[in-house]
């Protein structure tokens, strides 16, 4: 049952002198009707109503890179687009244009891994996909903080001013008073002018941290603990990034696995239904197969393995929507589900309405794409989902559980342009 559905039974049950009588009831110009909803519902059912993202009426709302043809974002486009910024910032200061380009190589010139600096580079432009930007994008979730629950969670916030992300900058060797800063681009660039790498590495190095401690609470509840997220912080090492695969291995069984086209992330999905309890599994990977997140979920209650597909999309899009993701590339190996979604549905099944709310998720994305691929280019998300009983309801940022290493390893390995 559908929670638009539940909720009207709730609806019936409770509220009759509210005088509700449809959906559309709680739907005032297009949004949510928040104050009314929140009265009309408990409030778990109420959060989930929340959740539900609606249509737009007539042209649809998208979130697209504007230095690109096709609207999609890469590395390197940003890169130049923040270098062209330097350059008419330095054209307006009179510190002169040679000292500011200077300082901001500086940012990309420190020993750090390569994730820790695109992530103290994205918090100084405000591109990380803080709660706060969401909300203000029309997304409908709570924008406060994780960590305190108090304040709106910005980049300024995050890394400056929240208590608990305090305790790790005061308990670190670096001795940063974060909160004397206005914004992380003033805190980046008093750190820059120290002109020196390990310590522009360890300040890199501890935003990252901070950025992964709070995905972890974010996704899987975990609270910030100082002490863990500094020794995490002091183990960041070069030679740590990207996959690593074993010179002894080869390309074992076929993997039809495909990377995705540059400046996309492609999401495979997947769901395993036994006596009706289902679970889901997805796995998003970048461009050269790295991954940048997984999740697992379980139990689903299905009634056919067709519905625990139709969820497991419904539960990735909206993954995928969390991890901030703007060019996406969906995959399954279910051929009915495919099916279902190219002959657009346009009837009262519960499954119509799962595909429906699917298709409403799809404007969350700048770009987006449905494909078939045959299951051996799925296996990491099967896999995840076969065995989604031993991590209930896990979500993990860059990294997958150790026993699935060697699938997405296979699958490197077998699209390597090196072997094609
Ligand atoms: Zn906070």
């Amino acid at each position: 049952m559908g929670l638009v559905q539940l909720g009207l039974i709730h609806l019936q049950e409770t509220v009759e002198d509210l005088r509700l009588e449809k959906v559309a009831d709680l739907i005032d110009n297009g949004r949510w009707n928040v104050e009314l909803i929140q009265e009309a519902f408990s409030p778990l059912t109420a959060h989930k109503i929340l959740a539900i993202p609606l249509a737009n009426q007539g042209n649809v709302d998208s979130i697209y890179w504007f230095d690109s043809t096709n609207g999609i974002y890469v590395c390197k486009s940003g890169y130049n687009f923040i270098r062209s910024l330097v350059a008419r910032e330095e054209a307006s200061t009179s510190s002169g244009p040679l000292l500011q380009a200077k300082l901001w190589r500086r940012l990309w010139a420190s020993p750090a891994l390569p994730r820790c600096k695109e992530v103290a580079w994205r918090a100084v432009r405000n591109f990380l996909p803080m709660r706060g930007e969401l909300v203000k994008r029309g997304m409908q979730l709570d924008p406060c903080c994780p960590f305190c629950e108090t304040e709106v969670e910005t980049c300024g916030h995050l890394f400056l001013k929240c208590p608990a992300v305090e305790r790790v900058w005061f308990a670190s060797d670096l001795a940063i008073r974060t909160e004397s800063f206005s914004s992380v681009h003033a805190l980046m660039v008093a750190v820059l002018e120290e002109d020196d790498v390990d310590f522009i590495a360890a300040v890199q190095q501890l935003m990252y941290v901070t950025w992964e401690a709070r995905n972890s609470m974010v996704f899987n509840g975990r609270k910030l603990d100082v002490g863990d997220v500094l020794r995490r912080s002091s183990m960041l090492k070069p030679w740590d990034d990207g996959i690593h695969i074993p010179q002894s291995l080869t390309a074992s069984r076929p993997a039809n696995w495909k990377r995705p086209e540059e400046g996309i992330v492609k999401i495979n999905f997947d769901a395993s239904v036994k006596n009706e309890i289902g679970g889901l599994g997805m796995v998003a990977r970048g461009t050269h197969g790295a991954i940048l997140g997984a999740a697992a979920l379980y139990p689903v209650s299905v009634i056919s393995p067709l519905l625990g597909e139709a969820c497991g999309f419904r539960w990735a899009l909206k993954l995928a929507t969390e991890f901030g993701f703007r060019s996406v590339c969906f995959e399954t190996d279910y051929l009915q589900l495919f099916e279902w979604w190219k002959k657009g549905s346009i009837g009262l099944s519960y499954l119509d309405t799962i595909v429906r709310e699917c298709r409403l998720f799809t404007s969350a994305f700048s770009y987006f794409q449905f494909t078939f691929v045959r299951r051996s280019g799925n296996l990491v998300a099967d896999f995840l989902a076969r065995n989604a009983s031993n991590f209930p309801n896990s979500v993990w940022v860059e990294e997958v559980p150790h026993d699935v290493d060697h699938l997405v390893i296979n699958d490197a390995l077998a699209s390597s342009p090196a072997l094609i």
